[in-house]
């Protein structure tokens, strides 16, 4: 079994990736090597912030790890809140008051155009660095719509589509999300490197 560590806590993003793994790929999270401490994310782009939760990780573990960060770019917000999008509403707010903030800025817009983007940073037992990206297009609902899923999932509707990712299952939010899309790629590199 080839164990990766997955810099982060997040429960949700660590239940969508196992659902993507082959067999043989066990993945351990921050809970599951009993690492408290927030990783400080003060990177200015995805990769940035992906890339210093890996280099975290492998600095004190030296093992093979990886890391990813996530934005939702709003088009008629020139691309906001993008890398801040956990912090969108403030530093101390819940995933409910970002997207009340966001709905609140759309309010007056037309173009209600947007993207989820995912950067996934991957490093590897020798401590060669690699990135992958993965984007879904959508648009912002204008109003909470669902309760599954994390984050602004209740507000993101992926194109082609009327239902939310809060409203998809588990299985149809990972045939199309940024995350999955970036996780594919991730993998497939994973495969080209065995010998
Ligand atoms: P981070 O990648 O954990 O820094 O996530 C940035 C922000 O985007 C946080 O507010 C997350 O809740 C949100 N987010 C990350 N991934 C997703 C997703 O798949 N759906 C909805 N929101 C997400």
């Amino acid at each position: 079994m080839k164990t990766l560590i997955f810099a982060s806590h997040n429960k949700n993003k660590a239940i969508e990736i196992r659902a993507l793994l082959p067999k043989g790929l066990e993945l351990k999270t921050l809970n599951d090597i009993n690492l408290e401490e927030e990783i400080p994310e003060t990177g200015t782009t995805l990769e940035e912030n992906a890339l210093l939760k890996a280099q975290f990780i492998y600095r004190n573990f030296g093992e093979a790890c990886f890391a990813d960060d996530t934005g939702l770019e709003v088009k008629a917000l020139d691309g906001q809140p993008g890398v801040f999008s956990a912090r969108y509403a403030g530093l101390q707010k819940s995933s409910e008051d970002n997207m009340t903030k966001l709905l609140n800025e759309l309010k007056s817009k037309e173009n209600r155009k947007a993207r989820f983007r995912t950067v996934i940073a991957y490093i590897n037992k020798k401590g060669e660095e690699f990135l992958f990206d993965g984007t879904v297009e959508g648009i912002i609902a204008k109003e909470k719509m669902g309760e599954k899923g994390f984050g602004y999932d209740p507000i993101f509707i992926p194109e082609d589509g009327h239902l939310s990712f809060a409203q998809m299952t588990a299985d149809q939010k990972n045939e199309i999300s940024h995350r999955a899309r970036s996780l594919r790629r991730f993998l497939d590199f994973l495969d080209s490197q065995k010998s």
